[in-house]
């Protein structure tokens, strides 16, 4: 992953709504969908962009560069797999706490929060880098340098967006702007992997912290707004069953065997399945089981991944995935020559629902004429989310 140097994130202020953008190289292009923006936001983005409090926070963004470096740096090299996030967040909130924050908290599941209040008050935007990244504890985390650009795993997601979320905190506390609303800085926990989301549905779950809205700043392409969420869900499947000597107790149902056959028969029917309509995708990530190449095993596993962009989609897949398990199940036990039945259990590892913001909400459409105000021409973009852009000089990895 690389992240370019001269990275430079902006921020707009508008009628208590913040919004941000950060500047990003990747590498290879996605197909995506091109945002339309209403002219009524790209002239309040102009007017905005104007006003003197404004440009001094822009000024404050830019002069920050070498210390967001540094920050940078030091960040990425403190290890943050999902559910290992917590030095890292230590550090990110004493961050937050330099940079002006009102006060700042960890809460039960380890989100770092930090609040400027707002002059009203009444409404409350998010601001959001996650802390995790999808590297597991014993990666080599140190950041290389090869001409002009940083490389280490997770430097840009979401490494850079914990650095952007303390940027804009500064430049608003530089340019002594004062928002309508309370705006919450945050650096939220599990956002990779098995973390499920688990410190953003925290988030909204807690009542304590009612959010209106949300903006996570994720690693990507320039100018890409993500106005829709990809719902997933995972699995870990395992087949039991005695287990054996493989020449004494041959004739007993071998679980792994029985695993072969799911993941043939789920293969075979997803693949048929995704070839049309909303785009659905199916992957086994990793299997394990069994103790010696002699041994009929006891268990035998599988982890399983499923996403869809529709919600309809994720239903349908996810019962092909249990029918070609069943399938798999019964033929097993039927070929068996002795013993008992092999069983399966399924633990659900993940559950990410899909969720789609209209593009013409001012939310969005603020955040696509901030992104047209510094200049880029329009062009789709896509990637792991559906996405609306006004623009694309790179697109996501
Ligand atoms: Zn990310």
């Amino acid at each position: 992953m690389k992240m370019n140097l001269t990275a430079t994130c902006f921020l707009g202020l508008v009628t208590g709504s913040l919004l941000w953008i950060t500047h990003a190289h990747a590498q290879e292009a996605e197909p995506g969908k091109e945002g339309k923006v209403e002219a009524q936001y790209s002239r309040e983005i102009d007017q905005l962009a104007r006003d003197k409090q404004i440009q001094k926070a822009f000024q404050h963004i830019v002069a920050q560069q070498k210390q967001n470096r540094e920050e940078l740096i030091m960040l990425t090299e403190i290890p943050a797999p999902p559910f290992m996030e917590q030095k890292r967040g230590i550090r990110f909130a004493s961050m937050l706490k330099e940079a002006g924050a009102d006060s700042v908290w960890t809460d039960k599941v380890g989100n770092v929060i930090a609040l400027r209040k707002g002059r009203k008050g009444k409404g409350c935007v998010a601001l959001d880098g996650h802390l995790d990244t999808v590297f597991p504890a014993e990666t080599d985390v140190k950041v290389k340098m090869k001409g002009d650009t940083l490389f280490a795993p997770g430097i840009g997601d979401d490494t850079r967006g914990l650095v952007a979320v303390v940027a804009v905190l500064r430049a608003l506390e530089d340019a002594k702007i004062e928002t309508q609303s309370d705006v919450l800085f945050i650096g939220s926990v599990g956002e990779e992997g098995l973390g499920d989301l688990r410190g953003v549905k925290h988030l909204f779950s807690d009542q304590s912290c009612r959010i209106d809205s949300w903006i996570s700043i994720e690693a990507g392409a320039m100018g890409r707004v993500s106005n829709m969420g990809l719902g997933s869900n995972r699995y870990k499947i395992t087949f039991k069953g005695p287990g054996g000597h493989s020449w004494g107790a041959f004739g007993l149902a071998n679980p792994q065997h029985a695993l072969g056959s799911a993941i043939h028969y789920f293969s075979k029917a997803a693949d048929k399945f995704t070839r049309s309509g909303a785009r659905t995708s199916f992957n086994v990530g990793r299997i394990g089981g069994g103790t010696s190449v002699n041994s009929i095993p006891f268990a035998s596993w599988m982890e399983v991944d499923m996403r869809s962009e529709i919600p309809e989609n994720l239903v349908l897949i996810d019962s092909l995935l249990k029918a070609s398990v069943q399938k798999a199940l019964e033929e097993n036990n039927q070929m068996r020559r002795s013993g008992p039945a092999l069983t399966v259990e399924f633990e659900r590892i993940g559950e990410r629902p899909s969720g789609e913001l209209a593009e013409t909400l001012p939310l969005v459409q603020r955040s696509m004429a901030s992104v047209a105000y510094f200049g880029a021409s329009q062009k789709p973009v896509g990637g792991l989310r559906t996405q609306i852009s006004p623009f694309q000089k790179e697109s996501r990895r």
